[in-house]
């Protein structure tokens, strides 16, 4: 919520990625897009400030996800740690398909096609990032060769102003004789500053700072938050698909129920057993949700048995339901009048599949598929 006012933010619905697990019973996916897409407004994202759409509605990403599978090698896929630690996890279904071993993959596509700078996630989503930043660089590494692009780089240069091209120019010097990182930043930075470039002159300057290779992908960071791994019930990750999370419109009674049977420290089997916060799931949801008062009566509650689990547990349930509170009122609105959700989604697919359209247009020409 943070980030939509400060730069242009895109969340999608991934109904596509939703199949990769319930490809054999797509019955529940339309019924779940729509409550997410609710959830979200609810939470207060901001159609006015961010675009929201659904994936199926802008199907270039399916076609960059095929274009980058031609050159994607398949042991990059097979070493995502979530591939397997899914499949173990998942264990009640079939998931030994194509679709799930690209799920990353169409993940990369995802996020490529914005040119996107940033993706906020979860800490066990990293790797996933960094396999779209491998897969950019490839990709740019393969397609980027431009006839002249010596010649038209300089030519953009020349249109960042005398001042800024100089300080360019002895950046990408110091950058490609001595390898400073801090230039190459430096470089980034004034590019990104830089209003009057057009979009195909600014992938050029990033391309002439590293090389002689135009950036058609450009390499997205991974934005963490401090609480970047909120576990689920069961201290495993919080996952829908393995029942064990707290939905963010969830009855009053069901949160309180849900908390109150989480387990807790082993060693406390006995009310008198004192605990160790650091082996219970409840003490990740007191970091977040709790004020330092709190935290502290609840850390030496448990260590010296003061306090019972359930005495322990309720600030956290208190927590959640003031929290979601204001969710429940504004999801109201959208859930009387379904069609304002339905004008905001086209909106934003609208928004969405023109960019998609941009980024696809230089893919198609830089892979020689555009028969002008
Ligand atoms: S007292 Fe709190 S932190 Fe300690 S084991 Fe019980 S629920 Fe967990």
């Amino acid at each position: 919520m943070r980030l939509q006012s400060e730069l242009p933010c895109l969340f999608f619905v991934a109904d596509w990625h939703a199949l990769t697990t319930h490809y054999d019973d797509p019955s529940v996916i339309e019924t779940s897009t729509w409550d997410m897409l609710i959830d979200w407004l609810a939470a207060g994202v901001d159609p006015s400030q961010a675009t929201l759409f659904i994936q199926s509605k802008v199907p270039e990403h399916a076609e960059l996800h095929l274009l980058l599978s031609m050159a994607t090698p398949l042991g990059w896929l097979e070493r995502v740690p979530t591939y397997k630690d899914q499949q173990e996890k998942l264990a009640d279904r079939d998931l030994a398909t194509y679709g799930f071993l690209g799920y990353p993959l169409l993940q990369a596509a995802d996020v490529l096609i914005y040119r996107a700078s940033q993706v906020p996630v979860g800490d066990d989503q990293v790797p996933h990032i960094e396999m779209m930043r491998e897969i950019a660089r490839r990709f740019n590494h393969l397609y980027g060769k431009e006839k002249g692009f010596e010649v038209k780089a300089q030519e953009a240069v020349k249109k960042l102003g005398s001042k800024r091209a100089k300080l360019y120019n002895e950046l990408r010097t110091q950058f490609q004789q001595q390898g400073s990182e801090s230039a190459l930043e430096q470089a980034k930075a004034m590019l990104d500053d830089a209003q009057n470039l057009s979009m195909i002159d600014r992938e050029r300057l990033f391309g002439f700072l590293e090389g002689s290779r135009k950036l058609i992908l450009s390499e997205p960071q991974a934005l963490l938050t401090e609480s970047s791994r909120l576990p689920g019930l069961d201290g495993q990750k919080m996952s829908k698909s393995y029942g064990n999370a707290i939905a963010l419109r969830e009855e009053k009674d069901v949160v309180a129920k849900k908390v109150r049977t989480m387990p807790t420290d082993p060693a406390r089997v006995r009310r008198t057993d004192p605990g160790d916060p650091d082996k219970c799931p409840v003490w990740q949801f007191h970091v977040v949700y709790s004020d330092n008062a709190t935290r502290e009566w609840a850390a030496k509650g448990c260590r010296s048995a003061g306090i019972g689990c359930l005495e322990c547990k309720q600030p956290v349930i208190d927590a959640i339901v003031r929290e979601q509170e204001p969710m429940h009122e504004r999801a109201q609105q959208y859930l009387d009048d379904p069609s304002l959700v339905r004008a905001i989604v086209a909106d934003g697919c609208d928004h969405a599949r023109k960019l998609a359209q941009d980024t696809m247009r230089d893919v198609r020409e830089a892979m020689g598929l555009s028969y002008s």
